[in-house]
């Protein structure tokens, strides 16, 4: 029977590959996800499932803890849920997720191929949201479809999830949670190279706003130029950065990781002219934390840090410094690697792929702390091969999504168990 699934997935190939080529040409980022989820919500309705489409109601989420600062305000803003249920349930039920989401692709000069155009070249499928995550959303559709074209039918609750929101706050998760999806397990494909996930970071976003001292360029020593104040400051925390990846302050998990916890200045802006001192600076940070810190301990650190650094230094003490949060407040995560959920899922692992799991403690943040921290879910992020994540000419290893949509038909059969379809 195992053998039948691996094969159904051989022989659906080119639809999966069909799949990922028309998720990855539809622009689906934030704020723009509708169409990508108007084309998923048919896929899941072409398979018989019950769809649940649901905005996120912030007034509601905020309530929740895990809930983050939105960033904005979208209509057709929403979630797609597709709910399997079987005739005759005898198995654990299972959460399949996966954002529909990407990020911005930077500026499409420096790509090869426009991003939204997707292209197969050396066995990969490039554009942007192959990798993370369209191939690993296309692979858990393809490998539940495994099942009827064998003639079974999985043999418990089954929630095909599409949320939005995974890149900047995972509130379209926690929206999900609201609804009252949960389930034994959950298996989000990131593209984390068929490893599977044993902790991961914590992620705070801000946004630092620094004011200078206005001042014609020529009597500048009277002023405070804000652009170069502020560089000061994030030289400051980057230094913070050192000391929290330092291997003594860290958790098990991440003691063989390479500087698992960063600081990243994803955005500046600040200046009005080139002959004046800048008078305002914005820097749009993103700032890492290992699991088991909670996030206002966070803000604290970062406060404390940005205040002492101004001051300690008499030339930066004009400077005035407004923080703003929006985005990203979650919590880092320990996965489980005991749990019958995991074991299962190496076992799956190493029945498609001959070879024992990696385990990987992953430096950014995933929707898997939602269902792990507030969800009474245990999840993992377990997806294909991929290149380029969030960077130019993305690409997927469509070898390895077959991989990755094998292991989790079989998983299905393990954990979900089976039922044969009645004629
Ligand atoms: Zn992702």
């Amino acid at each position: 029977m195992i053998h039948d699934l691996i094969q159904a997935i051989e022989d659906q190939k080119d639809s999966l590959v069909k799949l990922i080529l028309d998720l990855v040409s539809i622009n689906s980022l934030l704020g723009n996800e509708d169409h990508a989820q108007n084309f998923i919500e048919e896929q899941f309705r072409s398979r018989s499932l019950a769809i649940d489409r649901f905005g996120i109601n912030h007034d509601e989420l905020k309530k929740y803890p895990g809930y983050s600062p939105s960033i904005g305000d979208w209509e057709n803003h929403e979630n797609i849920v597709g709910i399997f249920k079987p005739e005759k349930p005898k198995g654990r039920s299972l959460i399949l997720n996966g954002h529909i989401d990407v990020v911005p692709v930077g500026d499409e000069r420096l790509w090869t191929n426009p991003p939204f155009e997707p292209t197969i070249k050396d066995g990969h499928l490039y554009g942007r949201g192959s990798g993370d995550m369209k191939a690993g959303i296309a692979a858990f559709i393809v490998a539940f479809d495994s099942f009827k074209k064998i003639g079974l039918e999985p043999a418990a609750d089954i929630f095909l999830q599409s949320v939005v929101e995974e890149e900047c706050t995972g509130n379209g998760a926690l929206a999900c949670l609201q609804r009252g999806y949960k389930a034994q397990a959950a298996i989000i494909p990131e593209p984390f190279n068929e490893t599977i996930m044993s902790a991961q970071v914590g992620v705070l976003w801000l946004n630092m706003e620094v004011f200078g001292k206005p001042s014609h360029v020529l009597n500048a020593n009277h002023g405070t130029n804000a652009i170069e104040g502020a560089f000061v400051l994030w030289q400051h925390l980057k230094s913070l950065c050192e000391d929290w990846n330092n291997k003594k302050n860290r958790p098990a998990a991440f003691s063989n990781s390479e500087d698992p916890i960063k600081f990243n200045l994803g955005i500046i802006e600040g200046g009005e002219w080139a002959s004046s001192l800048a008078t305002r600076c914005q820097m749009n940070l993103r700032i890492g934390f290992f699991p088991g810190i909670h996030t206002e301990d966070v803000i604290k650190s970062i406060e404390k840090n940005i205040t002492q650094t101004i001051q300690n230094n008499p030339e930066l003490s004009d400077l005035k410094v407004n923080l703003l949060y929006g985005g990203f407040q979650s919590q880092g995560c320990l996965v489980d690697l005991e749990s019958d959920f995991v074991k299962t899922l190496s076992k799956c692992h190493t029945s498609i792929t001959n070879a024992e799991p990696d385990f990987f403690a992953s430096a950014a943040t995933t929707d898997a702390r939602t269902f792990n921290l507030y969800g009474d879910t245990p999840a993992t992020c377990y997806g294909p091969k991929a290149r380029n994540i969030h960077g130019i000419d993305e690409c997927v290893s469509i070898n390895s999504v077959i991989k990755i949509s094998q292991v989790i038909a079989v998983f299905i059969a393990e954990w979900c168990l089976f039922n044969r379809l009645s004629k």
